[in-house]
């Protein structure tokens, strides 16, 4: 699949007059430059722009290089994260800092296959890092540049082999001197000319290269996400200290970072006795809808994998959604 020879150059002008100023986006001497932009490739994994930004800003301004980073406390970085979600992240960006900081002194390496043996960058952000930071011919294929490419070919994304099709237009993508420039404005122009649902084609500099412009927009690019729906229940173990029985992690492939005791509601024979109702929640992550029960009891004694946590305590790190139960638990007393 041929793409036309001046795409890249119209996206990058594109880019030059419109890009949005972010805050990871000025120019700074190397080292800086680094470590913004492995913090904001991180904190932009499943976030949009718009909610990283007041993050990005609190984080660099209490820790300000990847060095400092790297000796900062794991509970210091997830409380700098808290409210962004997928924690994981978080822990991944501090492990990842630490090992550059020991092993390389400040430098990422240069390859897709040693990057991403750093946690947490996988293809995408490995891509990405590589473009940005070495002016390395790569693109980050995110959802943004698979529908740019969607739609410049008129096929649906899953009938396109993204790699292929770089790496055989490879000499039509890249310059020598703005490959890091080409790799952030093709996700620039896809969240804000391509987009998923209004793609502005007549103010699109590329219409005239776009066969989803010129054949009258045959293809549908987006199947719909299937949210799945799935019951489960909390229970929450007070005392009359005020403090609820919390644990560290849980077995559920989500919520990983949840630390209070919650159950997939799998049959009708889930014993309740001693469980007081509290309230449901419908909560939405990714591609799921939970509904969650909330049950609580006071007790002296808690299951093992359990410890007290004061419903107070301030300085401990809790994922948004915890605070909102604890908020609930708090009207109990
Ligand atoms: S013409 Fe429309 S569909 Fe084609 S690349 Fe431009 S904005 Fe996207």
């Amino acid at each position: 699949m041929h793409l036309n020879n001046n795409l890249s150059k119209k996206i990058t002008r594109w880019y030059d007059n419109n890009k949005r100023i972010l805050p990871w986006r000025v120019n700074f001497n190397s080292d800086k430059k680094l470590y913004y932009r492995i913090l904001s490739e991180f904190m932009l994994q499943q976030t949009q722009v718009k909610t990283v930004i007041p993050y990005f800003n609190k984080f660099t301004r209490e820790i300000k290089s990847l060095k400092k980073l790297s000796t900062t406390s794991e509970r210091k970085v997830l409380k700098l994260w808290e409210g962004l979600g997928y924690y994981r992240r978080a822990k991944n960006l501090l492990r990842t800092a630490k090992i550059i900081e020991k092993n390389k002194k400040s430098i990422l390496p240069k390859n897709l296959v040693e990057i991403k043996k750093l946690p947490g960058i996988g293809d995408y952000t490995g891509n990405i890092l590589l473009a940005l930071i070495y002016n390395q011919p790569r693109l980050g294929i995110d959802g943004n540049v698979k529908r740019v490419i969607s739609r410049i070919t008129n096929k649906h994304s899953k009938n396109i082999n993204f790699e292929e099709i770089i790496e055989k237009n490879r000499d039509k993508l890249f310059s020598h001197s703005r490959n890091s420039d080409f790799a952030e404005a093709i996700m620039e122009f896809g969240a804000l000319i391509c987009k998923p649902q209004d793609p502005q084609c007549n103010r699109c500099p590329i219409k005239k290269n776009c066969k989803f412009y010129i054949t009258g927009k045959k293809v549908k690019f987006t199947s719909p996400i299937k949210i799945k729906r799935k019951k489960y229940s909390i229970f929450c173990y007070l005392n009359k200290k005020k403090q609820i029985g919390l644990k560290k992690n849980n077995n559920l492939g989500f919520l990983k970072e949840f630390n209070l005791p919650i159950i997939k509601v799998k049959s009708k024979t889930l014993s309740l006795k001693n469980w007081n109702f509290l309230c449901n929640y419908k909560n939405s992550i990714s591609n799921k809808t939970l509904d969650i029960d909330l049950y609580y009891k006071f007790s002296k004694k808690i299951p093992k994998d359990l410890s007290w946590y004061s419903l107070y305590n301030k300085k401990m790190f809790l994922p948004t959604f915890t605070k909102k139960i604890f908020k609930q638990v708090e009207n109990l007393y």
